[in-house]
Parts: C-alpha cells; structure tokens; sequence
C-alpha cells in the first residue's frame, strides 16, 4: 500500500531477485507469494542473462504486488554485472561491459551495476564479481548496496558459524568506496542509487548440515528501494512499468534496512522562494533554499554535499539553509548500521537531466 505526504506516493520493494529460470531456488510465482505476504509493493526480478518469465507473460500483479522481469547480464569472465530492465531482449554473452551497456541506452534501456565493489578472497568458490570498467559513464544506476554481495564480503572461515546463524547481524551499510564513485558521476548527471537483496535463496552446508542463510522472506524483511511517485501506480500494467523505471530513473528513491526501523516515514525534500521539491528534484537557484529532513525517529544523520559530509547530527530532523550550489543527499545511521540512504537533490546546478536525457538531446 502507498504512503502518501503531500501530493505524493512512496511504495516501497526488493530489487534484484533471482527464481529457478537461472540460480534461485524458487519459482517467480512462490517468490511473488512470499514477497507479497512481507509487504513488498513491487518486485523487480533480474535472472542471469533470460527473460523467460517475463517472455512467459508472468509480469503483473501477485496479491498487492507488482511484479516486473527484467535480467541481469555478465560479460564472458563472468564480471562486470549489469542489471537491465525494459529491454527488447536478451543481449549476447560475446559483447563487453561497454557494448552491453551501449546496447541498453541505445535501446531506452534502465541499466543499473550489480555490486560494484566485491573485493573477496576468502572462498576459491565464490570469487568477487566486481565491476571492472569503470570508464564506462553511460548507466542509469548503481547498486550501492547489495545484500547477498555484502553477507559474502564480510565471510571469514573464523566467523562463519556466526553469519550462517544470525546473517542480517552482519550488515553495516554501503561502502565508503562506493558512495564516493556515485557521488562523483553525480556531480555531471543523475544517477540513481538503490538497495539490493540479490535474492537466490542459497543452500549452504555447514558440517552435515544445510542453512538457507537468506531465505527470499528474509531478504524481503531487510534491504528495500523506496521509489516516490507523482500519482498512485496505476491498474494498468504498461503504465505502472513506466512508473516504476522512470522513478528510478529520474532518481526519486531512497534504500533502507527495514530491520533498523520502518523506513516509509522519512522524507527529504527542499524548499525555495516558491517550490518544494522531492528526492532526485532540483531547485534553480540558491535564492532562499533550504533542505529538510525528517525521521520517524532519532538516528545519527549524515548530510552530504558534492561528496563531502556538510553536517553530521543525532535527530529526527534537519532544517539545512544551503550556501553553496551542489548535488545534496543524506544518510541515517543507527548504532554504526546504514538504515536509511536517499538520493541527491539538485540545488542551483545547471544539469538536472538523467543519461536517458542527455543521449536524447
Ligand atoms: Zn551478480
Ligand atoms: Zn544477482
């Protein structure tokens, strides 16, 4: 169901779910059922390199949910993983990152990197598949945090009795590293940031026995996207696609750990002389402008501007006069854990377009 405040809608979802058509362990059909049940508003499917469920016509509504396939791409070394949406088809394994990436804006594709940043050595059989080109500047988006890769990152043989028991007791948040390349390319244009869960539902045997460490209900009951809507998503399916990719497109989203708190409550916006705008807005000039934030509860509040920390406070608000032209964004953290990540607002640039945008001119 949607929250409203003001004249918008938020609904909230899992991004990046894997089903039985390549390495999950369940049917679309059963994970829509279970994400339905956990309170997703939508989920957005991504299987290695196939399009079959949504060739089998299994897009729609599960229950309250809205489900959307789109499938996640590697190059033949099996890095460089990108997550598409709303493309014609399947693009071939032979290409690069470059011309798979190409190839999607060419086609008014969404394309978002998959875990950007894994860095593990720990396990021969489960290598780090990071991003390697990162010369390429022509994606949608980012994930900057990623459920399945950051439970993996943190694998030691030492505690690994410790993460199969307790595994969301591991989560800390996006990456330094990460936050950084996705402020940078949002210095030039939009680029949207999300939360990931990477959902497979994975067997994983310790001694004699087998854990589902991150059962699909789990994942759903932790990491979320948070797409901010102009008006309700509508019965049409067509429609409601186009609402959804082109929230995130236009960067009107923020990432949460449910698991810190309800997140559906938060709100970051920015007022001027005359107007008030929402995540991945922008306001013209300096003239006036303020930025405000508001939790449902205290937490230690991080904003950031052009990359850098600007104020850093424990509140459930902040009322910000802005001085200086930039990119703005903010971070709610509980007890050293990421819970809440928004996106940037624009304020006084001369850019507010997305990729999709700029290609188009
Ligand atoms: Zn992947
Ligand atoms: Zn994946």
């Amino acid at each position: 169901m949607p929250r409203q405040h003001d004249d918008w809608y938020y609904y909230s979802g899992a991004i990046h779910v894997h089903t039985t058509e390549s390495d999950g362990t369940r049917s679309l059909e059963e994970v829509a059922k279970i994400g339905a049940d956990a309170g997703c508003d939508f989920i957005l499917f991504a299987d290695h390199m196939t399009l079959s469920n949504r060739q089998a016509g299994k897009e729609g509504w599960y229950h309250k949910c809205l489900v959307l396939v789109g499938y996640e791409h590697n190059d033949v070394a099996d890095k460089n993983h990108f997550l598409i949406f709303d493309s014609p088809g399947v693009y071939p394994n032979e290409m690069t990152a470059a011309e798979y990436v190409a190839a999607a804006r060419r086609d008014g594709a969404l394309g978002i990197i998959a875990h950007p940043d894994e860095q593990r050595d720990v396990m021969a059989q489960y290598p780090p598949y990071e991003w390697t080109d990162w010369s390429i500047d022509d994606v949608d988006g980012i994930e900057l945090w990623n459920q399945m890769s950051e439970w993996m990152e943190r694998l030691t043989k030492a505690n690994r009795v410790l993460m199969i028991w307790s595994p969301r007791k591991s989560m800390i948040g996006p990456t330094d590293r990460v936050f950084r390349k996705w402020d940078e390319v949002n210095k030039t244009r939009k680029c949207v940031g999300i939360a990931s869960v990477d959902a497979h539902g994975f067997p994983v045997g310790l001694g004699p026995f087998t854990f589902r460490i991150f059962p699909y209900k789990v994942h759903f009951r932790t990491l979320r996207t948070h797409l901010i809507l102009p008006e309700k998503l509508s019965d049409d399916l067509d429609i409601a696609r186009k609402q959804i990719y082109d929230a995130l497109r236009d960067c009107r989203a923020f990432g949460s750990n449910i698991r810190w708190g309800d997140a559906d409550a938060f709100e970051f916006y920015a007022t001027g002389k005359a107007e008030r705008v929402m995540i991945g807005g922008s306001l013209p000039t300096l003239d006036g402008a303020q930025l405000h934030v508001r939790l449902p509860e205290p937490a230690d509040l991080k904003l950031v501007g052009n990359g850098e920390t600007i104020l850093e406070t424990t509140s459930d608000h902040v009322d910000y006069h802005v001085d200086h032209p930039g990119a703005y964004r903010v971070e709610a953290w509980k007890n050293g854990r990421c819970w809440i990540f928004s996106n940037h607002i624009r304020i006084g640039l001369e850019y507010d377009r997305t990729r999709t945008e700029e290609t188009a001119r």
